[in-house]
């Protein structure tokens, strides 16, 4: 038996084997002088504070100290670096939205990274399935479409919403994005706590690797 992936295997195949191997935290930075180099490949996960974006790292790895799970918003404000093999890397951008005031800082420590990376293969941005897109979700977009960096929304917490009203933010976000010009047209829902969507997660994220 070798390693190598049949011609046969699926995309979600793929992804569950890719997410099968051990990742690791490599280093947090504070600011955009303290980045690692960019080389291999990246993607980067960013999200307003407290939309689940540690415990989607944690269940689509399988490995739940990975990140920081915490029920204070706010708390992780530098760019940890996780690993998977030897060139994929995963980035999980500090959370936004948390303070009043502090948004400017968060755009500018965005536009920092983002001009370092020509490894960005995609930004993923979670966006709570209760919620949808709120204002400074959309200053994002802005920012991600001006900069022309590749971006999906991930919906997260899917379990919460009735399924009614699951469909209609799942469609409200689809029809928000359908013109944007950086965005995948596919909107990912997922919950950490069920597991919904982790497979499509992974195998989308997989397909970046190669
Ligand atoms: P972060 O600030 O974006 O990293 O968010 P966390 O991963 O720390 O999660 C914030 C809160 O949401 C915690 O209380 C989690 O237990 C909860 N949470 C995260 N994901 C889910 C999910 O899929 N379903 C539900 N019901 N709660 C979740």
């Amino acid at each position: 038996m070798t390693d190598a992936p049949d011609s046969g295997e699926t995309d979600i195949e793929a992804g569950r084997r890719f997410f099968a191997r051990p990742w690791r935290f490599v280093m947090g930075a504070p600011d955009a002088d303290a980045l690692p180099p960019a080389t291999g490949t990246e993607i980067a996960f960013a999200g307003r504070s407290n939309v689940g974006k540690s415990s989607l790292i944690n269940a689509l790895t399988g490995q739940r100290g990975l990140a920081r799970v915490s029920g204070t918003p706010g708390r992780t404000r530098e760019l940890n670096f996780f690993a998977c093999g030897e060139g994929f890397f995963l980035v999980d951008l500090p959370g936004y939205g948390y303070a009043r005031g502090r948004n400017e800082a968060w755009i500018g420590l965005m536009l920092g990274y983002l001009r370092g990376r020509p490894n960005l293969r995609r930004v993923f941005l979670l966006i709570d399935a209760r919620h949808g897109l709120k204002a400074n979700d959309t200053a994002i977009l802005d920012l991600l479409d001006r900069a022309a960096v590749s971006y999906q929304i991930v919906l997260t917490k899917a379990d919460k919403p009735k399924p009614g009203d699951l469909a209609a933010v799942t469609a409200a976000v689809t029809a928000a994005i359908a013109r944007r010009p950086a965005a995948h047209p596919a909107v990912l829902v997922t919950s950490a706590e069920t597991g919904t969507g982790l497979s499509e997660l992974r195998a989308a994220i997989a397909q970046l690797a190669v």
